[in-house]
């Protein structure tokens, strides 16, 4: 067994036995039934190496996380044109929160709160009909984890559709500054099934290898974004994957991340490895706990926090 796997096993089995669990996000219906026992880790080396343990390869709903390649898409699109609809600051402010949209006239502080991963959908969209742009999100998935069997989960973007009310809220309040292009529901549409996207860790960390590699795909060789980029991206990440818990993050594990209400964190350690963690009980910020605490464990045992 190398190092990297005795480390994740070992995390795996510790998280096992942990009751700390916090609350699996019951906003939407469809997500209250999962689990709250389930824990899963994966973790893939600069060489590919995986090391995976526990849920690994158990499907969730990736929800947020689906907004770091939301945003990769439209950067490939629209260049730095994009942050004139959406900014790149850390907001302090809950997922949801429609405070801080007032206050900014209509433009979201940063791509990875609601509002801004929603106005980013919508420059995806743009030219395109709602099922077009949404097959343009699910390819480019399935293509950086190199698994076409990856799909988006339907029960759960309609579960998300028939509850999503502040999400409406968010969306007619950009369109009314002007931010939102194409008709609301349809921009809601494709943002409600790219987070039901379901996806396993070992998937998931395959998904995240190309901003650990500088941009580029290992399995193929090919760039996928310039480094430049990835480092952005990163940066973005490292600055407002958590929401109003992203500091907190970033002492604790020292990483950029990102993390969905489904459970799931996306960990980035550049040059090192791409992470992915799964357990469904959040914090109050709505980060998964013990995904956090795994990552807090991982990144002091191998020495890959970015600020050394
Ligand atoms: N689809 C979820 C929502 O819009 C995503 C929330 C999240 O994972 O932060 O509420």
């Amino acid at each position: 067994m190398s190092i990297l796997e005795r480390a994740v096993q070992e995390i795996a089995d510790e998280m096992r036995k942990r009751t700390d669990r916090g609350q699996v996000a019951s906003y939407i219906p469809e997500l209250a039934r999962v689990d709250p026992n389930a824990f899963g880790l994966a973790v893939i080396d600069a060489e590919g190496n995986v090391a995976a343990a526990g849920d690994a390869d158990t499907p969730f709903s990736i929800q947020s996380i689906s907004k770091v390649f939301t945003l990769t898409l439209a950067l490939g699109k629209a260049g730095d044109r994009l942050w004139k609809r959406v900014g790149r600051e850390p907001s302090g402010s809950a997922f949801n929160s429609i405070v801080q949209l007032e206050h900014e006239k209509g433009i979201p502080r940063n791509p990875f709160i609601n509002a801004g991963a929603i106005a980013v959908t919508d420059l995806i969209l743009s030219g395109h009909q709602p099922r077009e742009a949404l097959g343009e999100i699910l390819r480019f998935m399935q293509f950086v984890a190199d698994d076409y069997s990856i799909a988006i989960d339907d029960k759960v973007a309609a579960s998300e559709e028939r509850t999503g009310y502040r999400n409406v809220a968010l969306a007619n309040y950009m369109k009314s500054f002007g931010v939102l292009d194409n008709p609301v529901n349809f921009t809601l549409g494709v943002y409600y099934h790219h987070c039901a996207i379901s996806m396993s860790c070992r998937q998931l960390a395959m998904a995240g290898r190309f901003l650990s590699r500088a941009g580029r795909n290992p399995t193929t060789g090919h760039v996928v974004i310039p480094a430049e980029r990835a480092r952005r991206i990163n940066a973005v990440m490292l600055m407002c994957g958590h929401y109003d818990g992203s500091g907190e993050f970033a002492y604790r594990v020292g990483l950029p991340g990102k993390s969905g209400v489904g459970g799931g964190i996306l960990a980035v350690a550049p040059g090192k490895a791409s992470i992915a963690v799964w357990s469904p009980g959040l914090d109050p910020a709505g980060n998964s706990r013990l995904g956090q605490l795994a990552l807090e464990m991982l990144t002091k045992r191998l020495g890959w926090s970015i600020f050394a």
